[in-house]
């Protein structure tokens, strides 16, 4: 099973992650980061298929995906 590293610190809730994911794996949570930002949190992650498109979507650099 894939496994996402998210650095929820480097968030700025932009939501482009969200928007690609083909699963729908991906939400904003109700956590605030140290810059004021909602993260983004990985959900229903039995769905995620390692497929790495949020990762190479989020312009801070914010997912890494390990298969
Ligand atoms: S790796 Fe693919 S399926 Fe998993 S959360 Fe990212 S975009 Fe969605
Ligand atoms: S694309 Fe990156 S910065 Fe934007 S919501 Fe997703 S993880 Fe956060």
């Amino acid at each position: 099973m894939p496994k996402l590293e998210i650095r929820e610190e480097r968030c700025k809730s932009c939501g482009l992650c969200i928007e690609f994911c083909p699963k729908g794996c991906l939400e904003i949570t109700d956590r605030f980061n140290p810059s004021g930002y909602n993260p983004v949190g990985w959900m229903n992650t039995e769905e995620c298929t390692g497929c790495a498109i949020c990762a190479r979507m989020c312009p801070d650099v914010v997912i890494e995906v390990f298969k």
